[in-house]
């Protein structure tokens, strides 16, 4: 079957940003590779199968069917669970020989007895999950409970504002907290002690002994105001095709709701996705395409499966054309700016509907 609506996910360039962030990065840590929600939405078996072949053996999602999923493509290395699993799954987590996060006492109670494999989050300022590091005491008592009923293998904290420069204070304050914990249970030889994200292996005080890289390994930038280190690029390109051109006269309008009018005559492209393939509704009106190296706007609003887009200016389009949704000229980033979110979630919103397809080749670095 020709391709609709694909992605293109140069796995030699995640590979690549891997080795170029290990470079950059605090020196003497391992590297523990985030692929939860299917690899920000670069597959996860395969992007775990690459990164594995490059020396990553640990790997971090976010459900109990990831990790199983992972385990049933064959990957062999460390998977931990960052959040929450309920412990009436504690049999999968022995069966599949998966790392679970303990995030509260509660949850630390629950597991009591069930001899997981678990590491304990700690809350240092998210006020997400973990215990309170406000009481280190209270959360070295509960770690040691933990280490008699199952097997503690680590422990770590999340930072939140670890790719701002102004908030650099915060991100310390954390850091401190987290280690006051750890140092009450440093008799316990605990093998991992962790806090970094991408942000936090590259830009604030180095502390622990892992890294849990998740957005950079992708080639997208965390937010902030850092530069990511050259040579990092985004692995993934998103593209569609050209169903149809046409004219639209002035005066006439397009799509649901009538929202776009021709304000003289156009030639109007119509594009093979639409919101049911993960492309935002939000950029009716507002979202570019690339078509032929040049940029064609968005006019009316995006359907479940179609979108349409003023190629005016642009000679020569026809029905088949490939059209580059995300890539050179509109890239992840422009897209999330242009419906007001992040990368992360552009990518991790696009749909399985939108096949993808795998391109091997390593890139010489920039
Ligand atoms: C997703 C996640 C990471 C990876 O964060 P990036 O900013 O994508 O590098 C690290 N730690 C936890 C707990 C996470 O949930």
């Amino acid at each position: 079957m020709v391709n609709r609506c694909w992605t293109e996910i140069n796995l030699g360039t995640i590979v690549q940003n891997l080795n170029i962030y290990r470079a950059s990065a605090h020196e003497g840590m391992e590297i523990m590779a985030a692929v939860k929600a299917d690899a920000y939405g670069h597959g996860d078996v395969e992007v775990s199968r690459v990164l594995a072949r490059a020396g990553v053996s640990r790997f971090a999602v976010a459900t109990v069917q990831e990790a199983i999923g992972l385990r049933e493509a064959g990957i062999t290395g460390e998977i931990l669970i960052l959040g929450y699993t309920d412990p009436r799954d504690a049999d999968l987590l022995i069966r599949y020989d998966v790392v679970q996060a303990i995030i509260s006492e509660e949850h630390a109670e629950a597991f009591c007895g069930k001899r997981i494999r678990a590491q304990v989050a700690i809350d240092s300022g998210m006020n997400r999950i973990g215990l309170d590091a406000d009481d280190p005491e209270r959360c070295a008592e509960v770690i040691r409970r933990c280490a008699k009923e199952m097997s503690v293998e680590g422990i770590f904290t999340h930072l939140c504002v670890a790719d701002d420069v102004g908030e650099t204070d915060f991100t310390n304050g954390q850091i401190w907290k987290f280690r006051a914990v750890a140092d009450l249970v440093a008799d316990l030889h605990l093998p991992y002690i962790h806090c970094l994200n991408s942000a936090g292996g590259l830009w604030v005080e180095p502390f622990g002994n892992l890294i849990r890289l998740g957005i950079i390994l992708y080639g997208l930038t965390p937010g902030g105001t850092h530069p990511l280190p050259k040579g990092i690029k985004p692995a993934l390109q998103w593209k569609a095709t050209v169903s149809m051109v046409k004219t639209v006269r002035k005066g006439e309008t397009i799509g649901y709701g009538r929202t776009f009018t021709a304000e003289r005559d156009l030639r109007v492209a119509t594009v093979t996705v639409g919101y049911a393939d993960g492309y935002n509704r939000r950029l009716s009106n507002r979202g570019v395409v690339m078509i032929r190296g040049q940029r064609a706007p968005v006019v009316g609003r995006v359907c479940m499966d179609q979108i349409t887009v003023d190629v005016t200016k642009i000679p020569d389009v026809c029905a088949g054309d490939v059209v580059t949704l995300i890539g050179d000229g509109y890239t992840t980033e422009d897209m999330a700016r242009d419906i007001g979110t992040i990368g992360h979630e552009v990518v991790c919103g696009i749909s399985p509907r939108v096949n993808r397809i795998y391109i091997e080749r390593e890139e010489q670095p920039n």
